[in-house]
């Protein structure tokens, strides 16, 4: 992270952040690291001690964040919520607390219309079960195994177009309030493979009424990622996947326009933009 935008408040015990050995973005210091973004749904990348430290505990709005060893060094991957406050936010190391300053960012606003229009206007029975199966994925959202994810910085579960992108308040069928889109669209035919971007076990296998087919991975000390509207899924809760291993298949189940895969990352309780994962993000 930018150090400058990294300050200590009255703290009893002063934060020592390490130094990097490596100063120059791009090359493989960062290589396996998210890029770092501190606006609302982005995340921050913070060295926190040496690697030969014991490990840091850090807490982000009273929960446990991500963190890595990398580098030789300590990290904190704090994710920040879309709905998080601009200006300075604390994180909690060891119990001294850090200054994150999060700036505004405007994400785009679109129209948009699904043919499955109880999806947009759901009948009372069906609004029963939406609320139940949000419900079901919190709690598997919630799951938290101590394993560090292994690798942070992936190719996409699946190869295609980025046709919406994370953040944007979309407006269906007309509705006057928007919904946020807490993911990334990635369009291909259906049946196009989908794989794990990274090492995880499977957390959630659903058949849900918004989002269709879907799979929770967990990675790992609250690092968790879902794939929705599969036309099909290979796994069941509890199976473990390497990089590459086939969790399902691009579909159009749930509320959608056609078949694509969407894609989101979920950090210490709270939905971030997958691009940052990404070796290759968009220009957008
Ligand atoms: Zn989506």
């Amino acid at each position: 992270m930018r150090l400058s935008a990294l300050g200590l408040l009255l703290a009893v015990v002063p934060v020592l952040l390490p130094t990097p050995s490596h100063s120059q973005a791009g090359d493989e210091w960062f290589e396996d690291l998210p890029t770092e973004a501190l606006i609302p749904g982005g995340v921050a990348v913070m060295p926190l001690a040496n690697g030969d430290a014991p490990k840091p505990s850090l807490r982000f709005n009273n929960k446990p964040a991500l963190t890595v060893h990398r580098n030789g060094l300590w990290y904190g991957i704090v994710g920040l919520p879309l709905d998080v406050d601009t200006g300075e936010q604390l994180v909690n190391l060891d119990g001294a607390m850090m200054l994150l300053e999060v700036e505004k960012k405007d994400y785009p606003r679109s129209n948009i219309n699904v043919t499955n229009s109880a999806t947009v206007r759901p009948s009372n029975a069906q609004q029963a079960r939406i609320n139940r199966e949000r419900d079901e994925l919190y709690v598997a959202l919630d799951t938290y195994s101590e394993a560090e994810p292994s690798l942070l910085k992936m190719q996409p579960p699946v190869a295609g177009r980025f046709t919406s992108v994370f953040g944007k308040r979309r407006y269906y069928n007309g509705q006057s309030e928007p919904k946020t889109h807490t993911g990334l669209d990635i369009a291909a035919p259906t049946g196009t493979p989908v794989v794990a971007p990274s090492p995880a076990s499977v957390a959630l296998v659903a058949d849900r009424f918004i989002t269709g087919n879907t799979v929770v991975l967990d990675h790992g000390s609250g690092m968790l990622s879902m794939y929705c509207h599969l036309s099909d899924t290979d796994v069941a809760v509890g199976d473990t996947l390497k990089t590459g291993g086939k969790l399902g298949e691009v579909g159009a189940t749930g509320r959608v326009t056609g078949p694509h895969l969407h894609w989101s990352i979920w950090l210490n309780g709270t939905w971030v933009e997958p691009e940052l994962f990404l070796y290759h993000q968009s220009t957008h």
